[in-house]
């Protein structure tokens, strides 16, 4: 049975990926935009910390803790603990309001007079920011990153949702006085709505999940950060094997991009998606890439994994990671919510479904990386209401 039969089949499958370079050495992305990302996180760092007691520690650069998982043998990258906004979308999603800040500032004469961005909090910034309007779809924790973001700024938020995006997640945006406009239809079309109200408009800016470098080059960030928060370099003999929940793509695009480039055949990427939603897996092993949306292969792109509720893939994102994945697997939605009890039951910390597919895909990595350190990118779950925590808790 070929591999497109066996998505269609719904089966739980562990694929390595054909066209990944044991040695990678195709990287095309522009490396400058994530130097720039990394200079710009750190000249925002102080209006950050101003802003958010919680990155006082950091000095406010959005990083996340590290957790050893005993009873499994694997690291945990906490991004559930990410300041802010409790997800991985607090790396791509506040790094590119950050952009659209700087750019309207820099248009000010104002701005030669900025000596730290923490004058950013000033009233003559406050009310610049807010004749602008940042549009943004979303199947609900981007938007929750760039709705806290941006309305701190003062910027009008304005984020399209889908009918079926978590209650919690658009009231909490509401309570943010962010505009939450929902659609009947998938996220592609909350995006394409998005998409077409911003670009009619000169003083608006549109954020666009499926095709943004900046989104990118945010997350890609992560991995050089990662670098100098191991204790020791992975080797070829010893990888660092990397799971990672995967939508859209450009989160663990970006990271995946980042990890090879610094860690090179030392790092082994696997990307995990839900059954019902493989956008990237599929995209990839039929090389068509965003040509092709699961719905083609009979499947609904419905999960309780919101984050990852994704038909298609990023527009660029997939063939730019294509030599850079090295297995994909799929995940059924029992799997997640046993995996979330789970978690809570060994660490007492709660991780969203989204969250946890990383976990699914260890074993099969044990066995293919026996000497690998396995490290599951958990990506969020911090900004769930204790309400919420307990439905997914309890026994159904
Ligand atoms: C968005 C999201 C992802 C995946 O990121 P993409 O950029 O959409 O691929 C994974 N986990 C969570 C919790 C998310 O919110």
């Amino acid at each position: 049975m070929s591999i497109v039969e066996q998505l269609k089949m719904r089966k739980k499958v562990f694929f390595e990926n054909p066209y990944v370079e044991n040695v990678p050495t195709t990287f095309q992305f522009d490396e400058r935009l994530i130097d720039e990302a990394e200079e710009r996180l750190r000249r925002f760092a102080p209006y950050i910390m101003e802003a958010f007691e919680e990155t006082k520690a950091t000095n406010g650069i959005i990083e996340s803790p590290i957790t050893y998982d005993a009873q499994k043998d694997v690291y945990v990258k906490r991004d559930d603990q990410l300041p802010i906004s409790g997800s991985i979308k607090a790396r791509g999603g506040i790094y590119e309001v950050l952009v659209i800040a700087e750019t309207v500032a820099k248009q000010q004469r104002a701005f030669e007079q900025v000596t730290s961005y923490d004058e950013f909090h000033k009233p003559f910034w406050k009310q610049l920011f807010r004749t602008y309007t940042i549009v943004v779809g979303s199947t609900g924790n981007l938007g929750l990153s760039i709705g806290v973001i941006g309305a701190i700024f003062g910027f009008n938020v304005v984020v399209h949702m889908s009918h079926d995006a978590k209650s919690w997640k658009k009231q909490l945006l509401r309570q943010h006085g962010v505009t939450v406009i929902e659609h009947a239809g998938d996220y592609s079309k909350a995006v394409e709505k998005g998409r077409a109200e911003a670009n009619a408009q000169e003083t608006s800016f549109f954020i666009d999940d499926e095709n943004s470098q900046w989104l990118f080059s945010g997350y890609a960030v992560a991995a050089r950060r990662l670098a100098k928060q191991l204790s020791e370099n992975p080797t070829a003999m010893n990888p660092l094997v990397v799971y990672i929940p995967c939508g859209v793509g450009g989160g663990p695009g970006g990271i995946i991009y980042g990890l090879k480039k610094q860690f090179g055949a030392a790092v082994k990427c696997v990307i995990v998606e839900p059954i019902e939603s493989p956008c990237m897996f599929l995209g990839i092993v039929s090389r068509k890439y965003d040509k092709i949306e699961v719905a083609d292969i009979g499947l609904t792109n419905r999960t309780v994994a919101d984050g990852l509720a994704v038909g298609r893939a990023s527009q660029f994102v997939g063939q730019l990671i294509e030599p850079l994945v090295d297995a994909f697997a799929t995940v059924s939605d029992e799997e997640l919510i046993a995996t979330v009890k789970q978690v809570y039951a060994d660490h007492h910390f709660f991780l969203e479904p989204s969250a946890v597919a990383g976990f699914s895909a260890v074993q099969r990595g044990k066995e293919k990386w026996p000497n690998g350190t396995h490290f599951i990118w958990a990506t969020g779950g911090g900004l769930v209401p204790d309400s919420e925590k307990k439905n997914y808790l309890t026994d159904k």
